[in-house]
């Protein structure tokens, strides 16, 4: 089959490959129709990781059940059916208790399982022809008849919208409160959509890519520019000086100021700055320095210049970590599927796959207009 490959820092090739196949009874095979790249993928292709060349990548993966293992029963062949990102057993401590981003089965380590991703798992990417799902009855989502014109609605379940959904939930997001998000980016955008959906009063959206600002004016969120002037001092004079209620970190180690030199503690400053005393912060970004090496190694990189003393003088409270996808998508379909709910609004390109390294490159070097891309294998 053929699938796209990572080979190293910022290259990426579609290669053939031996077909992905049903391994275990529990698993699922899924011939891929769309999949996403993310933010996420960025990570490995700018090399802030230590995954391996060869890895096939892709983590948000939609498409047809064309076979099952003899130990799955709740799944069909013939199913249209999306993947969250995380691979859940649906088993141990952490999954029966809704944290299947961090199941102890599937990735015995302490950061979860996932597709065609660094440190998560020995598990291929869906960037490719076909897909093997593990734990298939627990991890295939299925999707209504309308799947197919709604495709790139439903592919959004996969990871972003959970996504941007469990930032607003780890920042306790509730009915007229006023929500800061940093990182107008796919994760940011949907961040923002979640927390008017969640009747938020005010929602503002901090970037500098004027495309993505656009779109945070389409989707009812007013956009701050911090190429025009402290976005601290910008949220304050938006909330009469107060400070937003709640607020949403969605950029992540990447995070650098508008003349592009990086600042990994830069968006987590502005956010202690930027929402009131006694107010709440939800971290979706992905704060895992390059080559993790294991946790202490980790632990060690990832230290930043967090403002601590701020932090507390607020009593602040903050959320991290990878989101839980399967505790919200099943819901999060269901409004897709109400057509109360349309976030293929983020897609900016559907290509095939032999046009994913042009895209990577694109989106990677955030021009214009790209957005969001679904591959179509
Ligand atoms: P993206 O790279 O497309 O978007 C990031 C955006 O942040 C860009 O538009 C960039 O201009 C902006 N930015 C950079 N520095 C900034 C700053 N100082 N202030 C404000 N904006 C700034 O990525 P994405 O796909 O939207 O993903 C965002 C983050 O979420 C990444 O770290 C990704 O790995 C992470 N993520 C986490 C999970 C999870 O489960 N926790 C899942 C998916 C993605
Ligand atoms: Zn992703």
């Amino acid at each position: 089959m053929k699938a796209l490959v990572y080979n190293g820092p910022r290259d990426v090739s579609v290669e053939e490959v031996p077909d992905a196949a049903v391994e275990r009874p529990t698993d699922v095979l899924v011939k891929v129709t769309s999949t996403n790249i993310c933010g996420s993928d960025l990570h490995m292709y700018e090399g802030r990781t230590d995954v391996e060349p060869g890895k096939i990548l892709g983590h948000e993966n939609l498409g047809e059940v064309v076979e099952i293992g003899s130990a799955v029963d709740r799944v069909r062949v013939g199913d249209r059916v999306c993947l969250p990102f995380n691979i859940g057993c649906g088993f141990c401590k952490n999954c029966e208790r809704g944290f299947t981003g961090f199941c102890r089965t599937a990735n015995p380590g302490f950061a979860g399982a996932a597709y065609g991703y660094a440190d998560m798992g020995p598990y291929a990417g869906g960037q490719a022809e076909y897909l093997r799902v593990p734990y298939g009855d627990f991890n295939c989502l299925r999707l209504p008849p309308d799947s197919v014109e709604k495709e790139n609605d439903y592919v959004m379940l996969a990871d972003i919208w959970p996504t941007g959904y469990h930032a607003t939930v780890l920042a306790d997001v509730q009915p007229g409160d006023s929500v800061v998000v940093y990182g107008a980016g796919p994760v940011g955008l949907m961040a923002a959509y979640s927390a008017n959906l969640r009747g938020a009063s005010k929602v503002m959206l901090v970037d500098r890519q004027p495309d993505r600002l656009k779109l945070a004016d389409k989707i009812g969120a007013i956009p701050i520019n911090d190429a025009d002037g402290s976005p601290v001092e910008q949220v304050m004079e938006l909330t009469g000086g107060e400070g937003a209620d709640k607020g949403c970190e969605c950029v992540g180690w990447q995070a650098h100021d508008p003349d592009g030199e990086e600042h990994p503690d830069m968006t987590l400053n502005d956010l202690v700055g930027s929402v009131r005393a006694t107010g709440a912060i939800g971290t979706v970004g992905v704060f895992v320095p390059q080559d993790p090496g294991g946790p202490d190694e980790m632990a060690r990189q990832g230290r930043l210049g967090f403002d601590m003393g701020l932090f507390f003088q607020k009593g602040l409270r903050m959320g991290t970590g990878q989101a839980n996808v399967k505790a919200y998508n099943r819901q999060l379909r269901d409004l897709i599927a109400a057509d109360r709910a349309k976030p293929s609004f983020l897609v900016s390109h559907e290509l095939p796959l032999a046009e994913a390294p042009d895209a990577y490159r694109h989106f990677d070097a955030r021009d214009d207009g790209w957005t969001k891309v679904v591959l179509k294998p």
